[in-house]
């Protein structure tokens, strides 16, 4: 979602792989980013104008993101075709992604991106949750049933990547996703009316919880980025044994 994080991750991890020699290759995605912290060897703003595409086509800063986005996934397979071409050079590729998370993961435009990696190598979600704002039970579940439709809707490995460590810890939530009876327990407290809905959703989760990567990390101080890779390790060669397959079959 926009302003969890995920451009100040990106830069974290942009220094990370620089710092340990890990060959990185960097894209951004966000049309309507002012200044980026990292240096992007893709950069969507250099093919598109969000502001022009805004004017011309009459739309509000939504529309914008979303049109321009769309003019640029008619050029994604030369995007491929590059990172392809560096391919036995590189070990990761780190993609950051536009700040309104509906325009990515419900348009063509970010269907045919993430199917574009997706069907090239092994690819990974990040889904980047803001910790202090997910203290609250209810929050929590409304953000984990976002990462459950990102999960369906794009079938690749997914990580939860609760950041902003540095202000509130994650390990509540871990437990919350360990412990039913933790999770019930909070919501105790919480007498909105959604929290009945809540209590039967939490039996349906279970299962989701357990087929996830949780990592928690601080893009400001750098708290959990190596525990972040070894997580994007793992999902990589799950990607290699489950997806990869699946797609296979349905390709
Ligand atoms: P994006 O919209 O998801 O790309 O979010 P940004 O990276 O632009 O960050 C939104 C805000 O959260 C900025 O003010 C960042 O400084 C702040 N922020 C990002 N990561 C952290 C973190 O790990 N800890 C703290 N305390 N603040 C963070
Ligand atoms: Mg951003």
């Amino acid at each position: 979602m926009a302003g969890t994080g995920k451009t100040t991750f990106m830069h974290r991890l942009v220094c990370h792989t620089q710092a340990s020699n890990m060959r990185g290759y960097v894209l951004n995605l966000d049309p309507a980013v002012m200044t980026l912290p990292f240096g992007a060897n893709i950069d969507i703003r250099d093919t598109v104008r969000y502001k022009e595409v805004m004017k011309e086509y009459g739309l509000g800063p939504n529309g914008g993101i979303l049109t321009s986005l769309n003019l640029f996934s008619t050029k994604f397979d030369e995007v491929i075709s590059v990172i392809e071409r560096r391919a036995d050079q590189l070990d990761y590729v780190l993609v950051d992604t536009p700040g309104q998370i509906e325009i990515f993961t419900w348009s063509a435009s970010g269907a045919i991106i993430t199917e574009a990696f997706a069907s090239t190598f092994p690819t990974v979600v990040a889904y980047v949750i803001d910790t202090p704002r997910s203290t609250s039970p209810v929050t929590f579940m409304s953000n984990m049933l976002y990462a459950c439709s990102i999960l369906y809707k794009t079938r690749l490995p997914l990580v939860l990547t609760f950041n902003k460590v540095d202000v509130a810890k994650h390990e509540f939530i871990l437990e919350w996703m360990e412990d039913f009876e933790a999770f019930q327990a909070a919501l105790d407290a919480d007498s909105s009316y959604t929290s009945t809905f809540t209590r039967s959703l939490s039996l349906v989760l279970d299962e989701f919880y357990k087929n996830l990567r949780s990592v928690g990390v601080s893009a400001v101080s750098g708290a959990g980025v190596d525990a972040f890779f070894e997580a994007i390790e793992a999902s990589a060669k799950e990607y290699m044994e489950s997806y990869r397959a699946d797609l296979d079959k349905r390709i």
